[in-house]
């Protein structure tokens, strides 16, 4: 992954609060960077964000909007990591609440796993990431080799 980097946000309802607090806090951080959001999310943190370069003179980001969770926005995040196009994912969501779209939410993170994405779910592992000194530099992150999964015999007998 590049120095700027394409960084996604989503937020379940019950987490959107806590996604916009951690944006406001972080806003200088977040503006070098690329942001895709589902579509609920992708609202709330691009008017936090102009609001924020509003007051001080910077310049907003464009921040990507895909569809909201439950209608296809998470599994669009998913495709968009295995076309290595996401190279972080903050993902709060709803430890109290299933969710209609659970099995999307489910894939998502299983995608992050597979190709190594740096996940927050929380917002002291999203601090973490952000302070990082790699949050600003070139990082490749190592990719385990899963051909051998794909070479398998099928027995169609
Ligand atoms: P939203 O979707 O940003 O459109 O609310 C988030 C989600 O529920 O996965």
């Amino acid at each position: 992954m590049k120095k700027k980097k394409n960084i996604a946000i989503v937020a379940h309802d019950n987490r959107k609060k806590d996604i916009i607090e951690w944006v406001n806090y972080n806003w200088k951080e977040l503006i070098l960077h690329n942001l895709i959001c589902t579509g609920t999310t992708g609202k709330l943190v691009e008017e936090a964000l102009i609001e924020k370069c509003r007051e001080n003179d910077a310049v907003p980001p464009t921040v990507t909007r895909l569809k909201s969770g439950p209608l296809g926005g998470d599994q669009q995040l998913g495709s968009l990591i295995v076309e290595g196009l996401v190279d972080i994912l903050i993902f709060f969501w709803d430890p109290m609440q299933p969710q209609p779209h659970d099995v999307d939410v489910k894939a998502l993170l299983r995608i992050t796993v597979l190709y190594n994405i740096p996940t927050a779910s929380n917002r002291s592992t999203a601090d973490f990431i952000v302070s990082s000194s790699l949050f600003h530099e070139k990082y490749d992150p190592i990719l385990k080799d899963y051909t051998s999964y794909m070479k398998r015999d099928v027995d169609m007998n």
